[in-house]
């Protein structure tokens, strides 16, 4: 189906992973799609989809000027923002560099891609603003994930908070809350935890074990979600966190 046709995409962090399956599915779905990443080596492999309704640029989230000239450039109905990086560790792991690399990654990127996303919006009378968040974070307390769990718990407020304020002007704004998702960055912490327990295989298990269904999901499953989100089918949610974690947080 053609469920996004005449509009026009925006997908940060769209190299690899949840991103890059969403910047797919949504090209699929007829929209016109600006795939971004601040690594354009793994970006250009998207190309290999042979889909003409996919441009792509570099866009760095961690620079204002990156951010509003892509913006400028692709002047979009629907945002992604799904940059992010996990940091592993407690509280007291924690150090003030990597918790001001999180803020600004995870979360002020955020701020910077709606400000300049928004007048354009408002000026068109609509728009959907999807922001990735987490299970882990605001839904369920995971582990070893004081840093990223919370920024992405402020991901949340982020987005109810833009959603109220635009609610009356056609601005729909959603944040995704995935549980654990087959990715690149994934597999590396797989790995780095495999060498904590002294196996990879003990690693995986551990990772599986967190959803009941027992397995994560594919990039594509997320996809599925942000097309949704992105559609006018969801044109009456607004301000959600809306969960997809294999029954992790819902037993
Ligand atoms: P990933 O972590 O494998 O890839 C991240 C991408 O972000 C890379 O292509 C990288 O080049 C890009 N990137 C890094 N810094 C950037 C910057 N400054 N500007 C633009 N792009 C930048 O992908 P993933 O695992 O699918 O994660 C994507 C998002 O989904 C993240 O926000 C992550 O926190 C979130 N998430 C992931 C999972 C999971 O289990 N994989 C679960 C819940 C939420």
């Amino acid at each position: 189906g053609q469920r996004l046709e005449g509009k026009r995409a925006l997908v940060t962090a769209a190299g690899q992973g949840i991103g890059r399956a969403s910047a797919i599915a949504m090209a699929k779905e007829g929209a016109e799609v600006f795939a971004t990443d601040v690594n354009m080596e793994l970006l250009s492999t998207i190309r290999d989809q042979n889909l003409e309704n996919i441009r792509i640029f570099e866009l760095d989230v961690r620079s204002n000027d990156s951010v509003k000239k892509g913006i400028a450039q692709a002047a979009p109905d629907i945002l992604f923002n799904c940059a992010g990086f996990v940091h592993h560790g407690t509280v007291l792991d924690a150090t003030d560099a990597e918790f001001d690399f999180a803020i600004d990654l995870n979360l002020r990127a955020m701020m910077r891609t709606i400000r300049a996303a928004l007048p354009g919006m408002l000026e068109r009378g609509s728009g959907s603003i999807i922001n990735m968040s987490s299970a882990a974070g605001s839904i369920i307390g995971a582990p070893n994930r004081f840093i990223y769990g919370t920024t992405k718990a402020a991901v949340v407020g982020l987005t109810k908070s833009v959603a109220v304020d635009y609610v009356k002007q056609g601005i729909r704004c959603n944040c995704i809350c995935p549980g654990t998702v087959e990715s690149p960055s994934w597999h590396d912490r797989v790995t780095a935890l495999g060498k904590e327990l002294g196996s990879y295989e003990a690693a995986m298990a551990q990772f599986v074990a967190r959803q009941p269904m027992g397995r994560v999901a594919t990039a594509e499953e997320i996809a599925a979600l942000v097309v949704y989100l992105a559609a006018d089918e969801s044109a009456f949610t607004t301000g959600h966190t809306h969960i997809i974690d294999g029954g992790w947080s819902g037993q």
